[in-house]
C-alpha cells in the first residue's frame, strides 16, 4: 500500500511508514463495531419484558400474601411501585415492538447501501500492487513540459 501522508510505495501494513513514520492500519481488520441495530432492539425488548414480567410476579405475590390489615406502610408503597414499573415496562416493550418492525423495514435498504459505499475496503484491495511497468520517469515527465514550452 501506498503511504497516506508522504506517498511512499511498498508499504506492509500494520507498520510504521518507512518515510515518514506514520502508522498505517490494516483497512481490512477494521469492522464495524457497535452491534447492530436490531440486536440492541432485541435486548431492550428482552430486558423489557422480563422486568414487567417480575414486577407483576411481586406484585401479585405481595398483594395475595403479605397486604391485609396491619400491613407497614412500606410494603403497601413497594406493591404499588412494582405495579408502576408494571405497566411502565409493558409500555416499553410495546414500543420497542413497534421499533422492531420499524427497523425490519427500513434496515435491508440501509445495509445494501452501506455495502456499495464501503470504498476505501474495496480501493485498498485493489490497489496493494503497484506496477513499476507503468511508473512514467521524472526524466521523461521534464522532457515533455520542455518541448511544450517550446512550441
Ligand atoms: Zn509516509
Amino acid at each position: 500500500m501506498f503511504c497516506p501522508n508522504c506517498g511512499a510505495a511498498e508499504q506492509a501494513q500494520e507498520s510504521f511508514c518507512r518515510i515518514c513514520g506514520l502508522f498505517l492500519p490494516d483497512l481490512t481488520k477494521l469492522e464495524p463495531r457497535e452491534a447492530p441495530i436490531s440486536q440492541n432492539i432485541q435486548v431492550n425488548s428482552f430486558f423489557s419484558f422480563a422486568t414487567a414480567l417480575i414486577s407483576l410476579i411481586l406484585a401479585t405475590l405481595l398483594y395475595a400474601t403479605v397486604i391485609g390489615a396491619g400491613t407497614p406502610f412500606v410494603i403497601t408503597v413497594v406493591a404499588a411501585f412494582l405495579v408502576v414499573i408494571f405497566v411502565w415496562q409493558s409500555l416499553a416493550f410495546v414500543r420497542t415492538l413497534k421499533l422492531k418492525r420499524q427497523v425490519e423495514e427500513l434496515v435491508p435498504k440501509r445495509e445494501n447501501s452501506s455495502e456499495e459505499l464501503s470504498v476505501p475496503r474495496i480501493t485498498n484491495r485493489l490497489l496493494t500492487s503497484p506496477d513499476p511497468s507503468n511508473v512514467v520517469q521524472f526524466e521523461t515527465k521534464r522532457d515533455l513540459v520542455r518541448e511544450r514550452s517550446a512550441d
